[in-house]
């Protein structure tokens, strides 16, 4: 019996698997490309591709969602396929540790607090990510490439300011093609019940924060 122990001990030391990945499951997080079929993810901060140009998430790779925040998606997902066949969305961030959430934070000390919590939620209150409850995405073509949206995602300052999007139209500085997807993204987005935001094209709510707080513990 002893030997038996051992070797239960022994696989669950080796058992694959990332620890942020496994807190968020026994949680009660759905995996969102497990619950959506065809929705693409590509979680920017598990990328160099990112503001800070390395890795943050480490073995973070999966995309999590509160369940009802899920079921928003899916809504969300299936309007988009109804009136864009062969679109799809590409998910840039979705559930963030709050950890995770200070490395961001502390990575942009050239901003004063105040302006910065304008691109990245202070860690101190807490993002609505760091809930469950907020995701960032895009809409992809049928070859899963990401379509024009006038900026790269995390681009911090005006240019991706869904505020200033139609006198950055009126002006020529964005496309008219980029302002139309941007409303293709948003129309899905808000028929499945998510709110947007000022700052960021790419970022929804499915709650407020004082919502998430009260129904949700926050991911550590
Ligand atoms: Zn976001």
């Amino acid at each position: 019996m002893p030997l038996l122990f051992l070797v239960f001990f022994l696989r669950t030391l080796s058992e694959p698997g990332c620890v942020y990945e496994k807190t968020m499951a026994e949680q009660g997080l759905f995996e969102v490309q497990q619950a959506i079929p065809g929705i693409l993810v590509q979680l920017k901060y598990a990328t160099p591709d990112n503001f800070m140009h390395k890795n943050v998430y480490g073995c973070l790779q999966k995309a999590y969602l509160q369940k009802e925040v899920v079921a928003r998606l899916k809504k969300a997902q299936d309007y988009l396929s109804a009136n864009h066949p062969g679109y799809h969305f590409l998910i840039y961030d979705a559930t963030r540790p709050l950890a995770k959430q200070w490395d961001l934070w502390n990575a942009l000390p050239q901003y004063p607090p105040k302006l910065r919590s304008n691109y990245v939620a202070n860690p101190v209150e807490h993002s609505i990510h760091n809930y469950g409850s907020a995701v960032d995405l895009t809409v992809a073509d049928e070859q899963g490439r990401p379509l024009e949206m006038g900026t790269p995602f995390d681009y911090f300052g005006e240019m991706a300011y869904p505020s200033r999007e139609k006198a950055l139209l009126a002006s020529g500085k964005l496309s008219k093609e980029a302002y139309q997807n941007r409303l293709i993204l948003r129309q899905a987005m808000v028929h499945g019940g998510f709110m947007p935001i000022q700052y960021e094209w790419w970022h929804f709510n499915a709650f407020s924060r004082a919502e998430a707080k009260r129904r949700f513990a926050v991911l550590k």
